[in-house]
């Protein structure tokens, strides 16, 4: 059976036109979902007020798969890195950005999850590693949905955590792969982890980044959500960004700039400008002045992120001195920015890191088992 008949990749609707096929009573949909998405359950047997019958039913129709944590990097009250394998060995990372000062500091404190779409990433920009070694698969919607699950899951096998720090806030949808080269999954998803059926997460907390895929775009702004757009720009010229990212090959900043101004329109949603600052790339002073117009234009707010050293590749991080200096002429031109030090830099946390260095790891395993660990 294909996994997106994965029981976490039905919609309420899609849950109540199947039981009705089956002469299941409506009523078992709020209780399936209840098990799915309040109780957090990994297994059709922890779902105890549902008759043996439907969960027969139900394990012949439905795949059940919950990701498989193999991994979490980093102490609880900080950035943590999860790295997740599939069913079919797949892996993936989500990284989770507590809700600070800590963990079970003010409650009112969110925490953020940044989810990956996608195993590996076909656009190869040159300063990631999720592209590093291709495009694998698209991840299902269930496959997206559980690390928000997933997360939740760990975040309730902590001591004493009050119920309000076992929820995930906000999401990012900015890890492993294109977003919006997974289109229909992402959005089914999305469909899923905004429902107030399903995780009850409310739009305006949800960004998607992309690295500029134009048409998706326009097609996102026409769908009745308002989610935030983060665009992937990291340059302000086709000529600086064609250096880094293949895709500006196809669609060129005048096909991007046109797709973000028609959300923008759609919308009426300020967009977030991503921006990794890599020496002798894109920090050049001379760069602030021209960022600063297209903010402006876009109604954009910049995110400066330090460059995050990659194995393998060869670009470096601005000095600090440098990046100060970038934000500064920024603020100057009052445009609303900030200089991201990532508070995961120490975990490799630029996403498609850790997976990288698990599979080589794994590679060199099966390759050659006597130096395993
Ligand atoms: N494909 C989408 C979403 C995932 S990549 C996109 O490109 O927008 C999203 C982000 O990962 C990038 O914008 C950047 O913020 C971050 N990133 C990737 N490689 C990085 C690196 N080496 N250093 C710092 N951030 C990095
Ligand atoms: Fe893919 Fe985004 Fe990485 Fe570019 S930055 S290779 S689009 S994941």
């Amino acid at each position: 059976m294909s996994p997106t008949r994965d029981i976490r990749a039905q919609t309420e609707e899609d849950l109540r036109g199947w039981l009705k096929s089956h002469g299941e009573p409506a009523y078992r949909a709020e209780q399936i979902l209840h098990w799915l998405y309040r109780q957090r359950a990994t297994r059709w047997s922890a779902m105890t007020n549902l008759p043996g019958g439907l969960l027969k039913l139900l394990d012949q129709d439905f795949t059940f798969h919950p990701l498989n944590l193999i991994t979490r990097q980093g102490a609880p009250d900080k950035t943590s890195k999860f790295l997740w394998q599939l069913h079919d060995g797949s892996l993936i990372e989500s990284v989770l950005i507590p809700a600070s000062p800590a963990l079970y500091g003010d409650p009112s404190d969110r925490s953020t999850l940044c989810v990956s779409t996608q195993v590996g990433c076909a656009y190869g920009c040159r300063f990631c590693a999720s592209g590093l070694e291709g495009w694998k698969r698209n991840l299902d919607p269930a496959e997206i949905v559980d690390q928000v699950l997933g997360t939740e899951r760990w975040l309730a096998s902590l001591p004493a955590a009050a119920e309000t720090q076992l929820r995930i806030h906000n999401l990012v949808i900015m890890g492993m792969g294109e977003p919006l080269a997974n289109y229909d999954n992402l959005l089914k998803a999305l469909r899923i982890l905004n429902a107030p059926w399903g995780v009850g997460l409310g739009a305006r907390k949800i960004t998607i980044s992309t690295s500029g895929l134009a048409p998706r775009i326009r097609q996102l702004a026409r769908e009745p959500f308002q989610f935030r757009l983060a665009i992937s720009l990291h340059g302000v010229t086709d000529e600086i960004r064609g250096k880094i990212m293949p895709v500006n090959r196809k669609y060129p900043l005048r096909d991007l700039i046109g797709a973000c101004e028609e959300y923008l329109e759609l919308k009426g949603r300020m967009l977030t400008f991503e921006y990794i600052l890599i020496a002798g790339i894109n920090d050049s002073l001379d760069q602030v002045r021209p960022l600063a117009q297209l903010a402006r234009r876009l109604h954009a707010r910049v995110n400066l992120i330090p460059y995050n050293p990659v194995e393998g590749l060869t670009w470096t991080r601005p000095p600090d001195a440098a990046m100060d200096a970038f934000l500064e002429g920024l603020t100057k031109q009052r445009i609303p920015a900030t200089l991201r030090r990532e508070k995961g830099t120490d975990i490799d946390a630029a996403c498609g890191q850790l997976r990288l260095q698990t599979e080589r790891a794994w590679r060199k395993q099966i390759e050659n088992p006597k130096t395993a660990p």
